[in-house]
């Protein structure tokens, strides 16, 4: 268990002189370090970016159901998830860091999350999403891109991004209080797919003060991805299929 990193080669001595570890299999370093000392490892993990999140012990499928703006009939839509995670980020004062479960209790609140772009999502999760769901990356003509988005099970028409997990009516983000919330919440199922690495995430991740409603509410199972009979925790190499 730890967190791979993106370290180039020629700076592979000093990723190794801070504790990273080499994993062949993966071809890849990994820091297997107490969580609280990611930190030393901030370069590689905000390489890209100056706010990001790691995923602990699980990430999420959370699937509900809406009519389809063209047809009309019923149709699945589907979003990701993050539980218990780490925040790292840099505001210009340098690398800084919160593990959540400092604030609230682990296994309490569940943010929804997605990404227009698949290449993000692991390749495990991806092909599972892309057999069981109607998920692909398509031209959306609201925002003159290709994005990855729910798509209609009966039309196929484009469910767009924005509309189902931004809007306060949508069906996946739980933007609803007292009975309203409890009747969303519960429409919903959550699908818990346990983690045995860390995973940093580029995914855009949506806080909000309902987020243990996903829990409280709805239907949650476990979904195993790991192939390995004795470990319910699907790796990061088999994540990535490496
Ligand atoms: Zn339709």
């Amino acid at each position: 268990m730890g967190l791979f990193l993106n370290v180039p080669y020629e700076e592979k001595d000093e990723a190794k002189a801070l504790g990273a570890k080499w994993n062949p299999r993966a071809r890849k370093w990994y820091a297997d370090v107490p969580r609280q000392d990611y930190l030393k490892f901030a370069k590689w993990i905000l390489r890209d970016t100056d706010n990001t999140v790691i995923a602990t012990e699980y990430i999420f499928i959370v699937e509900g159901q809406r009519s389809c703006w063209n047809c009309g009939r019923s149709t699945r839509l589907v979003g990701l998830g993050i539980g218990e995670h780490i925040h790292m980020f840099d505001d210009g004062d340098g690398p800084q860091f919160e593990i959540m479960e400092d604030y609230v209790d682990a296994g309490e609140e569940l943010h929804l999350a997605w990404t227009d772009r698949e290449d993000e999502i692991p390749p495990k999760v991806r092909k599972y999403l892309k057999e069981k769901y109607s998920v692909k990356t398509g031209y959306s003509k609201t925002i003159h891109r290709d994005c990855f988005a729910n798509h209609c099970d009966h039309c196929g028409a484009l469910q767009g991004n924005f509309f189902v997990f931004q809007e306060t009516d949508s069906p996946l983000n739980l933007m609803a209080e007292g009975d309203e919330l409890i009747k969303r919440a519960s429409k919903l199922k959550v699908f818990m797919i346990p983690i045995d690495d860390d995973l940093q995430l580029n995914w855009d991740v949506g806080f909000g003060s309902t987020d243990y409603a996903y829990f409280k509410y709805g239907h949650c199972e476990e979904l195993i991805l790991s192939s390995d009979p004795e470990n319910d925790y699907i790796s990061y190499e088999e994540l990535y299929d490496l």
